[in-house]
């Protein structure tokens, strides 16, 4: 609680210099954030380790049906997702990713880079160290960072509703005792399935424009209980008993 309060102040008070400076971004803002700070404004054009880390937290600010692509490198795609991220925050929405951006970001991130509402235990309930999958454990672990930021997108356009994740990353030990599919996206750890409230046909819809190319829901197959969402880049969209 006490260094979410120091961050707050410290975004507000990058906010009014940036206001009263007219200064877009300043390399004072650099102990802002306990994650990942940000050290330039990003605009269309531009390449980075710093693009990709935006990404990352845009990536689920998408077009309907869309997958934004995590290379490094800003183009249109990135461009409307960060422009969409401006609208759905109250922020000036010009597409640039300048210090309210950023500020908006860190207020949204713990210190462990997981959006607030997320975390890493939620998304791994299979074991402690994110091994035994398809992909090696740190790749599995980024996949599924990469899920809940979407997830964090989706629950803000639902109004801001709790979500509650029943399954993440699998093993294939896991995946095996729960009936998985043996090429199950779990197995990446890019996965995740959704119970509860919003409906699972609500789930299902939403997901659609927040960068889930994977998406099962009620009537699917062994899906009747929950709504699957994953990262695919290859569309596979199937919930015929929500008429999608
Ligand atoms: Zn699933």
């Amino acid at each position: 609680m006490f260094r979410r309060t120091i961050r707050l102040t410290l975004s507000l008070v990058m906010v009014v210099a940036a206001t009263l400076g007219g200064v877009m971004f300043t390399a004072g803002s650099a102990q802002a954030d306990e994650c990942y700070t940000w050290g330039r404004t990003l605009s269309e054009g531009m390449s980075g380790s710093d693009v990709t880390q935006l990404q990352i937290r845009v990536a689920g600010h998408a077009a309907y049906g869309e997958v934004i692509a995590v290379d490094g490198a800003f183009g249109p795609a990135t461009k409307a997702a960060v422009t969409r991220f401006q609208q759905a925050y109250g922020l000036p929405a010009d597409g640039i990713a300048g210090a309210q951006t950023f500020s908006r970001i860190y207020a949204l991130q713990d210190p462990d880079c997981t959006p607030v509402h997320f975390t890493y235990a939620e998304l791994n309930k299979c074991n402690s160290d994110w091994s035994g999958g398809a992909v090696g454990a740190a790749t599995a672990k980024a996949n599924a960072l990469r899920t809940m930021w979407k997830l964090e997108a989706m629950r803000h356009a639902l109004g801001d509703v709790p979500l509650t994740v029943t399954s993440g990353f699998r093993s294939y030990a896991c995946n095996s005792a729960v009936g998985g599919a043996s090429n199950s996206r779990h197995l990446y750890g890019d996965a995740a399935d959704l119970t509860g409230s919003p409906s699972l046909c609500t789930l299902a819809q939403r997901a659609r424009s927040h960068g889930f190319g994977g998406i099962f829901g009620p009537g699917y197959p062994d899906h009747n209980d929950h709504t699957h969402m994953d990262g695919r880049a290859d569309r596979s969209w199937s919930a015929p008993n929500c008429g999608v």
